[in-house]
């Protein structure tokens, strides 16, 4: 997922409109209450305090309140495969579909499955025996499907469950995020035709768990599933979905019907569908298929916007050590996009706005569209292939996808233009920064909609960057083909990214790992020096407020010059204020502070 262009907007007013609401708030934070309490009775214990007035405790304005915990959700029942076989009602902007899902017991015994199914008018349920169907009690209450199972499964049964449904996604209450502005699944685009100038479309975004708004599923990122949609259309439609195309037939009554299979397992959010009249542009990559779907004006100028995609998938795929491993990769610009961009896997869709350019907008084109190509492209490893468990883990997926916009751009473009990605993604999270701190990895937030902000990519992507250079370039990469290696095709949470890096360096990482994953805030340092006696005295004050957020360990390189000579000193600041001795055998022309870059 990616900002649009308009999140992004929304983001920067909030950061001047935030901190004041913030202030009044009264919903405190049970940090504050519990450091309140110590420092009112270490003032009682102090005879000298209990004469002095105590200074109340300042709480910030960027201290979140309290919010409940938010634990991965409990997988009872595995979704296997999902079969959709789904067709259109424009006027009505509805799905007709029937779902066949393939399911078994996670582990424990289940004579019940409840399933996420939002707003649907459900037909009927049921069991797909080898002789015959056998109808199925269930309850619904719009979202909910409790399916009564008609015995006791073990976790080494599969059943399957056939639903047909109508789904409404017009009929559901509206929510959103800053990122992802509408969750309703399933969008019609110009239904009626209407609008002069804008093509009818019908397409779907799932992340979070909006994709129950159009078939039934578990609408869990901790599931995995292959899948196989039939949809019938219009004959003068194209579509796309997961995977490969891997029939189209023509029906007797004027429609077609087009099957998608995927044969490999991702998270029932990854799953797309896109209907429309789009001119194909083919691509390829070591013989698998890359294209690229657009209105049928813009077929002239797709490959100049694309055109990376194949060098970019060849980078990754070498410098992880992971090839690509999907069956094939589309993307897809679509109208009135509720977001920039969404990683659907092997169908990415995007904002038309982002990557539909005329021949002359590509002259001034600068890195906007390609740094969200390569960013979807990247969550084909981080997200698609290894993903976060739970909303709590975004930063598995987002920090990564964020840091390639980073990585291409270095490979790409060089130093400089790496630096200006680095440069402008750290600015954005310090503007949020000024009126929201959160940990990276939280399992508390209100919505899980709150976790798509600029902590979770631009903080994430920075504190990727850190621990590239605290590691070395060598032992990044290969703790990442690891990572990725190791948790293929599975759901992971921030302690196995830890343990993948620690098994492969030999280091103990939990210091890392908890000052920048775990804890909220930013390191603020006053640092300054001065020299006498053979010796420059550094002196680094860490200036956060340490009560909200950690005092850091911060391994730095110094580098002083002297007769045209530089000396690197490796220094760790531990300490709120801290002076380090660096021997000089005379006063330096320069001393430079995180001479590496690590920061
Ligand atoms: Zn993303």
């Amino acid at each position: 997922m990616k900002y649009s262009v308009l999140g992004a907007l929304s983001l920067v007013l909030t950061c001047h409109f935030g901190a004041p609401a913030q202030a009044v708030k009264s919903n405190k934070p049970a940090t504050n209450k519990a450091a309140t309490s110590k420092k009112a009775s270490a003032a009682a214990a102090s005879p000298a305090a209990q004469s002095a007035p105590v200074a109340p405790l300042v709480v910030p304005s960027w201290l979140p309140p309290s919010n409940p915990v938010q634990p991965s959700a409990t997988i009872l029942t595995d979704v296997l495969d999902t079969k959709l076989d789904v067709r259109f009602d424009w006027a009505k902007q509805q799905l007709l579909g029937t779902a066949l899902l393939t399911l078994r017991p996670h582990f424990y015994t289940q004579n019940q499955v409840v399933l996420d199914a939002k707003g649907f008018d459900i037909k009927n349920v049921r069991l797909v025996t080898g002789n015959k169907d056998k109808t199925l009690t269930y309850g619904y209450d719009k979202r909910k499907l409790t399916i009564n199972l008609d015995r006791q499964y073990t976790r080494s049964e599969t059943y399957l469950i056939r639903i047909s449904y109508v789904a409404k996604p017009n009929e559901l209450p509206a929510n959103g995020s800053a990122a992802i502005t509408s969750d309703k699944g399933l969008y019609f685009v110009n239904p009626l035709g209407t609008e002069k100038n804008k093509p009818k479309q019908i397409w779907t975004q799932g992340e979070t768990e909006a994709n129950s708004c159009w078939f039934p599923t578990i609408d869990k990122p901790n599931q995995r599933m292959t899948q196989e949609i039939a949809m019938t259309v219009e004959a003068q439609y194209k579509t796309l979905s997961n995977g490969l195309l891997i029939s189209s037939k023509k029906n007797s009554d004027g429609t077609r019907t087009d099957v998608w299979k995927q044969s490999l397992p991702a998270a029932p959010y990854l799953t797309m569908m896109a209907v429309g009249n789009f001119a194909v542009v083919s691509d390829s990559w070591r013989g698998k298929t890359v294209d690229y779907y657009v209105d049928p004006q813009y077929q002239s100028t797709a490959k100049a916007v694309f055109g990376n995609t194949p060098e970019m998938m060849e980078f990754y795929s070498q410098k992880l050590g992971v090839d690509f491993p999907w069956e094939k990769y589309s993307q897809i610009a679509v109208h009135d996009f509720v977001s920039g961009a969404m990683e659907n896997t092997t169908a990415v869709t995007f904002e038309q706005s982002i990557v539909q350019r005329s021949a002359r907008d590509i002259q001034d084109m600068t890195y906007d569209a390609e740094s969200t190509i390569t960013h979807e492209l990247f969550h084909h490893w981080f997200g698609d292939y290894v993903t976060s468990e739970s909303w709590a883990n975004l930063p598995l997926n987002e920090s990564f996808a964020d840091y390639s916009e980073f990585l291409w751009a270095e490979h790409k473009y060089g130093a400089d233009a790496a630096a200006l990605v680095q440069q402008k993604s750290l600015g954005q999270y310090l503007d949020e920064a000024r009126s929201k701190r959160e940990p990276l990895v939280r399992y508390q937030y209100a919505s899980q909609e709150d976790m798509f902000d600029r902590h979770s990519y631009n903080k994430g992507g920075r504190v990727l960057h850190m621990l590239r250079k605290h590691v070395g370039d060598e032992a990044f990469f290969a703790s990442l083909n690891r990572y990725l290696t190791q948790h293929k095709y599975t759901s992971v949470e921030l302690s196995e990214l830890r343990t993948a890096f620690e098994d492969v360096t030999g280091e103990d990482l939990m210091w890392f790992f908890d000052q920048w994953f775990l804890q909220r805030g930013h390191p603020e340092l006053r640092v300054t020096h001065s020299y006498a006696g053979g010796q420059i005295a550094l002196r680094v004050q860490q200036l956060q407020d340490s009560t909200f957020s950690p005092i850091y360990r911060l391994p730095i390189t110094i580098t002083t010059w002297a007769n045209n000579q530089a000396t690197d000193h490796r220094i760790v600041v531990t300490k709120a204020n801290q002076t380090f001795h660096l021997p000089a055998s005379q006063r330096p022309a320069l001393v430079k502070f995180d001479s590496g870059g690590n920061y």
